[in-house]
């Protein structure tokens, strides 16, 4: 109940899916938590910090923001993400700044940020939300799988670099969730989301996508203290349906 007593923690994408059961779960468990999204006014937390990821000022303040908002940092997690379609040929430049501006540059800059802070008052948790596609790629979404393998692979550099600082750096790399995300993509292309979430389900071998709860349980194992010697780790949560 009180695992996260005493603890300050920073989410990111906090209206969304994922986020927002990162958020409930947090502070289900005693922390308290800054919310960071484009919009944050209908979320219950204890800061409330809106912004454009895309805006590097927005981001680079971030950590510092949540700091004295909440007296402390001793969590972050960059969660907030974007998905684009495609094969490289199909992919506009809107796509690409958008797409590594906000899996990518965002979190560089949260992280670059929020470490010196945690390293000061005696180390921390950061946890950034991959995708199994950051570790081995899937079809017709080109972009969207090299920005998230490329947050894995600053995943494994930041566990390694900053241990020394007692900051753990580690990532979830979930397959299919059930979120406005991936709902909104079946939309787009003309399925009813509901019943493509029921067919996804039917590949899975515990027989069911992912809910935002089953992401952020991990997301949040990971931020405590329970895994206290994972550093660096990417962390698979897939329901058995590993991509090939
Ligand atoms: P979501 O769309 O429900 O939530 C993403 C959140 O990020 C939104 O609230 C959005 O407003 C925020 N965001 C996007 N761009 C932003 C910007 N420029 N500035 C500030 N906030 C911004 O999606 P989700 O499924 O909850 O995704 C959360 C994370 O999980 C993402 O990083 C995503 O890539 C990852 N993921 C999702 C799935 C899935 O199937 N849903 C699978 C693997 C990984």
């Amino acid at each position: 109940m009180d695992k996260f007593r005493g603890k300050a923690a920073l989410v990111t994408g906090a209206a969304g899916g994922i986020g927002a059961a990162i958020v409930r779960q947090l502070r289900s468990e005693g922390a308290i938590v800054a919310v960071a999204d484009r919009d944050v006014s209908g979320i219950e937390a204890d800061a409330h910090l809106a912004g454009n990821l895309l805006d590097p000022a927005y981001a680079d303040g971030l950590a510092q923001a949540a700091f004295e908002a909440l007296g402390a940092l001793h969590i972050v997690i960059n969660n907030a993400g974007v998905i684009t379609r495609g094969a490289v040929t199909n992919t506009t430049d809107a796509d690409w700044a958008l797409s590594l501006g906000v899996n990518v540059e965002a979190p560089f800059r949260v992280c670059r940020s929020a470490i010196p802070i945690m390293a000061s008052s005696g180390g921390g948790a950061i946890v950034n939300v991959a995708s199994c596609w950051g570790v081995r790629p899937g079809p017709n979404h080109a972009v969207y799988c090299m920005t998230k393998a490329a947050i894995a692979s600053l995943t494994q550099c930041m566990g390694m670099d900053h241990a020394h600082q007692n900051i753990r750096v580690n990532a979830v790399c979930p397959n299919e969730v059930n979120t406005p995300m991936l709902r909104t993509g079946f939309a787009k292309r003309g399925f009813d989301p509901d019943t493509a979430v029921a067919e996804l389900g039917k590949i899975v071998p515990l027989g069911r996508i992912a809910e935002p709860e089953d992401i952020a349980e991990v997301v949040v194992f990971l931020a405590s203290d329970a895994a206290s010697y994972m550093c660096g780790s990417l962390v698979e949560v897939n329901g058995g349906k590993a991509v090939g």
